[in-house]
């Protein structure tokens, strides 16, 4: 299951958005309750007057936050921004369009931090303002796969968990330009994943099929609780499958079903590794 959401494609914002997931239809951040993902606006609309998006020539949005009047504070929609890894939501972006009411979809993007500017605020008087740093998830994806995957015999288990569990914290950026940090992030917590499969699927428990060029057995990370694989994840929420599991997690009838037997399985898995105990 994925989002009906095309990439490009124009949606009537209160038909096509909110009529299905709820949410504030009014805020430049919507943050539906039980629904697995965020939706963010950006561009022309009335919502968004006096606040500065800033797409980068390399597809990254440097994202202002929430608040109309003086200094932003990190809650309510910005902390959902914040958060939205460690909370299993995607992130949704969608542009206004001339047209009143109408938004184009901009695709899932990943929080790869945040930092803090002066900004003018609704009245004309300067203030603090948030502002995060977003990164086409795609573009994580692609470029984590192309990362070559740990060896599991090189580096402890418990080495590799430490610091997976220490990569979903979103950093303040001290400096604007650190994408690296998501890309580091999303590694992190793969080769954690991958080296707690020991080589099995952690589902059917049969053997990775192959090898990869690299020598290692080829497994797949699924995210259980999102809607889609792809940017850094919470460990407790991704499972290293076999590829016909992960098919059948994503395409067959008995999705709710596998899905609570997945968090099972992680759970245990987790409960046997917590002699480490970590802040997360
Ligand atoms: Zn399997
Ligand atoms: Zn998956």
């Amino acid at each position: 299951m994925t989002w009906p959401f095309q990439i490009y494609g124009t949606y009537h914002r209160r038909n096509d958005i909110h009529k299905l997931y709820k949410g504030q239809q009014q805020s430049g951040i919507s943050t539906p309750t039980n629904c697995p993902g965020i939706f963010i606006f950006t561009g022309n609309g009335a919502n968004r007057a006096g606040y500065q998006d800033v797409f980068q020539k390399d597809g990254r949005l440097r994202y202002t936050g929430q608040g109309q009047t003086g200094d932003m504070k990190m809650i309510a929609g910005n902390k959902a921004i914040r958060d939205h890894v460690k909370n299993s939501k995607d992130l949704l972006l969608f542009q206004q369009t001339c047209r009143t009411g109408i938004v184009r979809f901009k695709g899932l993007f990943i929080c790869a931090g945040w930092d803090c500017e002066i900004q003018k605020d609704a009245q004309g008087n300067l203030r603090k303002a948030i502002v995060f740093t977003l990164i086409p998830q795609d573009y994580v994806s692609k470029k984590v796969k192309s990362l070559t995957i740990q060896a599991p015999d090189q580096t402890p288990l418990h080495t590799l968990r430490e610091k997976a569990f220490k990569a979903v914290a979103v950093p303040e950026l001290k400096s604007k330009h650190t994408p690296g940090t998501v890309f580091s992030r999303s590694k992190a917590i793969r080769d954690y994943i991958l080296a707690r499969a020991e080589g099995k699927c952690e589902h059917c428990q049969r053997p990775a099929p192959f090898l990869t060029v690299q020598g290692y057995p080829y497994l797949e990370a699924h995210h259980i609780l999102r809607l889609t694989d792809g940017g850094p994840d919470h460990p407790k929420s991704i499972i290293a499958l076999c590829p016909n599991c992960h098919r059948e997690a994503h395409f067959g009838n008995q999705q709710e079903l596998l899905k609570n037997k997945f968090l099972g399985i992680v759970s245990v898995l987790e409960q046997n590794l917590g002699h480490l105990r970590f802040n997360d």
